[in-house]
């Protein structure tokens, strides 16, 4: 099931350098981004590997387990600003999670009653609120710096959202 994969790892691997950089963010940058593969993170942002730390989740939420990775990222390994990037067309924008459980139930036949996927119908209030809950986290530096944006799936933009 994977041998695609393993195929395309030894060619990586055959080119592959170690470019001798350390586990720290390059450019001190933390990104909370969502699981949509439309999106290319590094690419998206004029990264590589070594510039940033990457952080993703449906919908780009700002979760006990995002803080959890932000806490560690800002306090040990030099992250001193922080993009969370929401986007347009995403699969729990729009929608409730009472609507997520019944198509789920529709789908698979299970219950997923209790479990949260965190889905608004306000995008922008939503990114407000997760850029409040991390610039009031108390294990985060409190010069970190945190913006907020909505990246664009059909164009390619990064609109900020909220900073
Ligand atoms: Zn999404």
């Amino acid at each position: 099931m994977f041998d695609d994969l393993l195929e395309a790892n030894r060619r990586y691997r055959s080119e592959f350098h170690d470019p001798g950089v350390e586990g720290r963010a390059a450019k001190g940058l933390a990104v909370l981004t969502c699981i949509d593969s439309r999106i290319d993170p590094l690419a998206m942002l004029g990264l590589k590997a070594g510039d940033a730390k990457i952080i993703r989740n449906a919908g780009a939420r700002v979760t006990d387990d995002a803080l959890r990775s932000l806490i560690l990222a800002s306090n040990l390994l030099g992250v001193t600003r922080v993009c969370v990037v929401q986007h347009t067309d995403c699969a729990v924008i729009g929608t409730t999670d009472e609507e997520i459980r019944a198509r789920i139930r529709v789908i698979r036949g299970v219950d997923a009653e209790g479990w949260e996927f965190l889905a608004t119908t306000d995008q922008r209030n939503t990114l407000r609120h997760d850029i409040d809950r991390i610039e009031s986290c108390q294990l985060l530096p409190p010069n970190l710096q945190v913006g907020g944006f909505v990246f664009d799936v059909h164009t390619g933009q990064l609109v900020p959202g909220a900073s």
